[in-house]
């Protein structure tokens, strides 16, 4: 079928709103007309040749949207069902078999390669690939098709405008809160980074009962914004080196908790000595291949914990439509950090997302 997408030519180039050729559905696939998609800095990073995805290649994974037609053995949706496509997984490598498909052996080609896994695209142009797959959906596109296995049902009267962030950076922030650390109320948490991940692991660290929940950002407007959402205390990291300190300050021995996701090695740091003993510190910031960061040894040695977790390990197909359930009940109103784009406006959208001027752009469709 005939699509509009948002087509990145070359590296670092700009999106271009093309008319393009979708694909027909496999027996295990779904086409999905997205409503509207989230953007992450993982799709800026495609576009800049961070993953080595080819071009031309449509990016977008935080696609929401409903089910246009299925496959001959879709058993688990319908026409009609209100979707998000989340993170893709092979099923077969030793961590899926373990049932960790959030770490996936292949989920970086899954994500990344710009194709199935058997090297097909799902677009085309005149006849030419379009590299698009991008976490095997390509959602900055009126209509994406997705394996059924990474596609979540949820819950009709929830605004799927809304949903899509879900996917990544909801997840990957609630989740780590939520699967990996399990808190229990009245655990003390800091959050390194209030952006659209850092926001929405302090919004489930409120629905934890974590406190005190301390939010650690250098842009006031977005210290406020987790004041709001849910910080007993916030910390304006510009310009000081007592960071360490001003947490100890409020908490006594440290905090149970911390989640970093400034992807700044400084930060990091302060993440693991801001520890008391046995704590742990769950690493989500993504730094380029190379950054170094070094720990006092007898520091680490009193059983405190550093993990890097992806998307929340989370179980998409659960864990979403318990996400919709919290922004449903108000406990996760994730409208508060989202700015709305048509895709036409699209490179502006990656510009306020790269400048910080929006913390969670979300791209709506033309239909
Ligand atoms: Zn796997
Ligand atoms: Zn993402």
């Amino acid at each position: 079928m005939q699509i509009t997408a948002a087509v990145v030519r070359e590296k670092s180039g700009p999106f271009i709103i093309d008319e393009i050729e979708l694909t027909d559905p496999r027996a295990d696939e779904v086409v999905v007309k997205i409503v509207a998609s989230g953007m992450c800095q993982t799709d800026l990073h495609g576009r800049d040749g961070y993953y080595n995805t080819p071009y031309p290649c449509v990016y977008g994974h935080e696609g929401a949207g409903i089910v246009e037609a299925a496959g001959a053995s879709v058993k688990s949706l319908s026409l009609g069902d209100h979707v998000v496509i989340s993170f893709p997984w092979c099923g077969a490598c030793p961590n899926c078999q373990r049932d960790m498909h959030s770490h996936c052996m292949k989920g970086f080609d899954l994500k990344m390669r710009g194709t199935r896994a058997d090297g097909s695209t799902l677009m085309r142009k005149n006849g030419t690939p379009v590299f698009s797959a991008f976490f095997q959906q390509s959602s900055f596109a009126t209509y994406a098709v997705a394996n059924e296995n990474f596609v979540a049902k949820v819950r009709k009267d929830a605004p799927l405008e809304l949903l899509g962030p879900f996917a990544c950076s909801g997840q990957t922030g609630a989740g780590a809160v939520l699967n990996s650390m399990k808190p229990k109320p009245g655990d003390a948490i800091a959050i390194f980074g209030v952006g659209a991940v850092g926001l929405s692991g302090m919004m489930a660290a409120r629905v934890a009962g974590c406190d005190p929940i301390i939010a650690v950002d250098i842009h006031d407007n977005r210290l406020k914004l987790a004041h709001d959402l849910g910080a007993t205390h916030t910390i304006n990291h510009a310009g000081r080196t007592d960071i360490v300190a001003a947490i100890r300050k409020i908490t006594g021995d440290g905090v149970r908790f911390s989640l970093e996701t400034s992807a700044q090695p400084v930060v990091f740091r302060e993440a693991v000595e801001a520890l008391m003993p046995a704590g742990t510190c769950v690493l989500l910031g993504s730094a380029r291949s190379g950054t170094e960061v070094a720990f006092d040894m007898p520091f680490l040695q009193f059983g405190r914990t550093i993990r890097g977790v992806i998307q929340g390990e989370s179980h998409p197909r659960e864990f979403i439509p318990h996400l919709v359930d919290l922004l449903m009940a108000g406990k996760m109103p994730v409208e508060r950090m989202m700015t709305f784009y048509n895709l036409a406006d699209i490179n502006r959208a990656a510009q306020d997302s790269t400048t910080g001027a929006a913390i969670k752009p979300v791209l709506r469709m033309p239909h």
